[in-house]
Order: structure tokens, then C-alpha cells, then sequence
């Protein structure tokens, strides 16, 4: 299953090319890991390393297509219309969404946006039909984008400055015994700390990610020429804070980062806050970011459980405990937030409100 068996491990390509050129920084460690470990493997599901609110429930994808559904309908059923997935996954979120989509004339254009050749080839299993691109830039420029990115922004290398006591470093990665370990960079980085942060105290660990700033820029211009709306959803937090959020998942268990890169998955938390006012800084209107559990339960998803178990009621336990995977406070309910964008005369959207 993984085309990695056979490559050079990536920790050996770090230590050499460290060796050479001195320590590299977290975002080049987290990017390379996260692009070898996504190229080589499908990480989702029960068998996999992590498994994500579209493999534990259809409800998932299917409350997502009645969302940009209604969305669209309200809007004027503007076609062509483009359905926009970045980091699809096992396309499985896309199936569930066009499924119930279609049924009330929501036939989009599907166009993912994906760098993994091996879940490429499971999402052209999933959806025939669709579009493959390397970045949005290649997305056609006309026609309302319909844009969902579920757990891809949190897969997006950050970059992480540290207060020394001789101001603000980045923070950069050198090999130690069978793994790595951060060391403060030896360029000045207090230029790059805003004003109001540039005193914190020493230890501060500041986390951006400019990939995902970079996304969700691109996204609200989309919105912006083409009309349309965007669903984020990731776990996060929002309002801004300290810290290194920096994770690895393996086996469904949390894991050193620094030991083995490319061999489990690397996230960090989504700065929400930041990414809302990129987004409204282009005009876009910021929805609202609001807790999953919070947004899926606006949406129906008890009455969709419901009807669920009905059709099938030798399934209904396992239907109402990936419910409560989806919406409870211990679960992803809370944790997982959903932030909407839409364009400047597209409607409110549904689970924004309240
Ligand atoms: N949305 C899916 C998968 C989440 S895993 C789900 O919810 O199940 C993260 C996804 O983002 C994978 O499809 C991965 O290959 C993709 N990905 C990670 N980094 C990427 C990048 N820089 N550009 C495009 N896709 C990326």
C-alpha cells in the first residue's frame, strides 16, 4: 500500500542535508514531513492513522451539501457552478454532498485540489467525474466556487518564533539521538513579531501559518470575482494565544513529532481569528466561526440521524454513536469549529445564527 517502502527514510535526508547546510526550519521539517507522509499512504480510517467526520458518518458530507445547497438556490442557481474541495481525502465528504446536492438540481463541476498521488488515485474510485488540481490557481474563473476544506488547513506547515533572551528567533530543527529536537535560529526574527507581542516574556512561542493564510486569501478573492461561499472546518481555537500547538498522530495514537517524519501525521491548531479577518480584509463576509456540534445540530443533524435509523434500525446504535462522535462536547462537537465565508450578496447561511 505505501509507495514509501524503498525511499530513503526522510529523517536520513534531514541529517544529511543539516549536516550540509546547518539546522533547517519547523515549517521546511513539518511541509517535508506532511508531503512525504500524504504521498505515500492513505492515512484515514480505521486502519489508517486518524480517521476524520466524513469516514465516521455520511451525516457529515450530507448536512455539508444541503448547507452550500441552500446556499446556492437562495443565491440565484447560478450555473456553471463549481463545487471547490481542497485536501478531499477519500473523496468520501464529496460523494456524501453532490449526493444529496443532486437531488435538488446541485449537479456543480467538481474540481479537487490535492498534492497526494496515492489518495488521487482513491478519490478517482470515489468520484470519477472530477477535476484534479495541484493549487487553486488552476480552478476556472468563472461561476460561483462552492468552496469545503475539512481538516486541510491543520495539515499546513507552521512557523513557530521563540523569545530568547536576545529577542525573537525562529525556531529550527537539528538532529539528537534517534530523533530531532527545536533550537533558536540565529538570525534576528523581532521584526516579523507584531508590536503588541514583541514584549512577551521569554520562552514565548508564537504559531502562524502562512500557508493557511495563503489558502483562505486565495479563497475570499474567489468569492470575491466569482461569487460563492467556503466552509472551513478544522480544530482550532478562536481567538489568538501563545504556545507551540504542534502535534503528530500514528495509529490513532499521539506521537513524537520529532522522531520519524513522514511516518505520522503533523498538524497544528487553526488561528480562526486570523484566517476571519484575511478573509473579510478582501471584502468576503465572515460568517461566523461556530463549534461543530453547535453547527451540525442547527443543521438537523438529530432529525437526519433519526431518519437514518428508521431505514435501518439494526444500524441505529452505531448511527447514534457517530452522532455523538460528531457533535459531543468530549468529541470533536466542541474542539472542531466551522467557519463560513460568502460573497457580498450571497446569503447568511444556515448554523450561523443562535
Ligand atoms: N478532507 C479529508 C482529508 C483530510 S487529511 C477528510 O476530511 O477526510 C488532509 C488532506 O489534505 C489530504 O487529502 C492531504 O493529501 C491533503 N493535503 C495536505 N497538504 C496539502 C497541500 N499542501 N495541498 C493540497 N492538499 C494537501
Amino acid at each position: 500500500m505505501t509507495e514509501g517502502e524503498g525511499r530513503e527514510p526522510l529523517a536520513d535526508i534531514f541529517r544529511r542535508l543539516i549536516a550540509n547546510t546547518g539546522p533547517i526550519s519547523l515549517m521546511h521539517y513539518m511541509g517535508e514531513a506532511n508531503a512525504r507522509y500524504y504521498s505515500s499512504r492513505d492515512p484515514l480510517g480505521g486502519a489508517g492513522d486518524f480517521i476524520t467526520a466524513p469516514e465516521i458518518s455520511q451525516m457529515f458530507g450530507e448536512l455539508i451539501g444541503l448547507w452550500l445547497t441552500d446556499m446556492w438556490v437562495n443565491a440565484g442557481r447560478e450555473v456553471p457552478v463549481h463545487y471547490v474541495e481542497l485536501g478531499p481525502g477519500r473523496g468520501t465528504l464529496a460523494r456524501d454532498a453532490l449526493r444529496v446536492a443532486k437531488r435538488y438540481g446541485l449537479e456543480p463541476q467538481i474540481h479537487f485540489v490535492e498534492t497526494s498521488t496515492a489518495l488521487k488515485d482513491i478519490q478517482l474510485e470515489t468520484m470519477p467525474g472530477a477535476q484534479w488540481h495541484h493549487d487553486l490557481s488552476s480552478v476556472p474563473p468563472y461561476g460561483p466556487v462552492l468552496v469545503v476544506a475539512n481538516e486541510f488547513l491543520d495539515a499546513l506547515p507552521v512557523r513557530q518564533l521563540v523569545k530568547t533572551p536576545d529577542g525573537w528567533r525562529e525556531r529550527m530543527v537539528m538532529p539528537e539521538g534517534e530523533g530531532f529536537v527545536c533550537v533558536a535560529g540565529t538570525q534576528p526574527m523581532d521584526a516579523a513579531v507584531p508590536e503588541a507581542r514583541r514584549n512577551a516574556p521569554e520562552g514565548t512561542i508564537i504559531e502562524t501559518c502562512p500557508g493557511a493564510a495563503a489558502a483562505v486569501y486565495e479563497v475570499a478573492g474567489r468569492l470575491i470575482e466569482q461569487g460563492g461561499a467556503a466552509l472551513f472546518i478544522d480544530y482550532g481555537h478562536d481567538q489568538l494565544r501563545d504556545g507551540s500547538t504542534l502535534q503528530a498522530v500514528r495509529a490513532h495514537l499521539k506521537v513524537d513529532p520529532f522522531v520519524g517524519p513522514g511516518e505520522a501525521d503533523l498538524t497544528a491548531h487553526v488561528d480562526f481569528a486570523t484566517l476571519a479577518q484575511i478573509a473579510q480584509s478582501r471584502g468576503v463576509r465572515w460568517l461566523g466561526t461556530v463549534p461543530q456540534g453547535r453547527w451540525l445540530r442547527e443543521l438537523g443533524i438529530e432529525a437526519r440521524a433519526e431518519a437514518l435509523a428508521q431505514v435501518a434500525p439494526q444500524h441505529a446504535a452505531a448511527i447514534d454513536s457517530a452522532k455523538e462522535r460528531l457533535i459531543g462536547e468530549g468529541q470533536m462537537g466542541v474542539l472542531f469549529k466551522v467557519m463560513g465565508l460568502a460573497a457580498p450578496g450571497w446569503p447568511g447561511g444556515a448554523g450561523f445564527h443562535g
